[in-house]
């Protein structure tokens, strides 16, 4: 399936593993120029060179830096000014309980789950505007449709987020601009790996044991593959998706109960 994407520009934060790396490869595929942000420069190099490899006609850059961080969204918007597809992501907040969080420990899960994205799409979301075609995917959680307890400040950052969202989607879409969330439920990355060895931890058991357990429990029999959430992320960039704006998209197997 040819999205209609090829030779657009595409920002994808967090990017040299996991979901992140998983929506860039994807969106590659499909010809659109990534530039990718991560702050660690290795892993960011080794993601990027794997995707030149695959597509050798397509523009790879990336931006090593804190996303969180003013400095870190300004060197990526001056290595990809004028985006046509926004990928919001960063690693999520630490487990634990409430109890133990200060002041300061909400800050830090605002800023990086709720307003860094609202920063990049106040950055990217007028331009796209004026050029009639925009496309922005919020990388969320699974936890805003069902809260995580250990996940509190996650619930609430990425809640927060989601809100704003809701608003905004419906403003911009008359211009050819979406802006919609992937909810990812467990899929196979080091954050899952590092949530989990914490869990076990806690529940004297292993890592490995509490993955087992959440694959068997999960209505699909296993967690996700992180390509699988890649290819969603570009169907939602696609040129024919225009349609599709302020949704919450779950990737969990079917593991939220509900109907609806
Ligand atoms: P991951 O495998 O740990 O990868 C995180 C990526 O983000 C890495 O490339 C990391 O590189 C980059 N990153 C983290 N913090 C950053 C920052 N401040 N600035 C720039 N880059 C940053 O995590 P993931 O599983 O892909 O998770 C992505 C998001 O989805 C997270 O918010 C996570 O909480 C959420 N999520 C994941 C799952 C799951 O099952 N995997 C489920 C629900 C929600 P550097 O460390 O080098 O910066």
């Amino acid at each position: 399936m040819d999205l209609g994407i090829s030779g657009r520009n595409a920002l994808v934060c967090a990017a040299s593993k996991g979901l992140g790396r998983a929506c860039a490869i994807a969106l590659a595929a499909e010809g659109v120029n990534v530039t990718l942000t991560a702050r660690g420069e290795e892993a960011l190099a080794r993601t990027a060179d794997e995707i030149r490899k695959a597509n050798p006609k397509i523009d790879v850059k990336i931006v090593a830096g804190d996303i969180i961080t003013q400095a870190g969204r300004e060197a990526a918007l001056a290595a990809c000014p004028n985006p046509d597809i926004l990928i919001n992501n960063a690693g999520g907040p630490p487990p634990g309980d409430f109890r133990n969080w200060t002041r300061d420990d909400w800050i830090k899960a605002i800023d990086a789950n709720m307003l860094t994205p609202i920063e990049l799409i106040k950055a990217t979301v007028d331009g796209m505007i004026a050029r009639k075609f925009g496309r922005i995917v919020n990388i969320t959680s699974a936890a805003v449709k069902a809260p995580i307890d250990v996940l509190g400040l996650s619930n609430g950052a990425r809640a927060g987020l989601t809100g704003f969202v809701a608003g905004l989607s419906r403003k911009t879409v008359r211009d050819n601009v979406t802006i919609n969330a992937l909810l990812p439920g467990p899929f196979d990355t080091d954050r899952i790996r590092t949530v989990s060895a914490n869990q076990a931890k806690a529940a004297g058991t292993t890592a490995e044991e509490i993955l087992k357990k959440r694959a068997a429990e999960n209505p699909a029999g296993r967690i996700g593959d992180p390509e699988e959430f890649g290819l969603a992320c570009a169907f939602l960039c696609g040129a024919k998706s225009g349609f599709i704006t302020g949704q919450n998209i779950l990737l969990d197997g079917g593991a939220f109960p509900g109907t609806l």
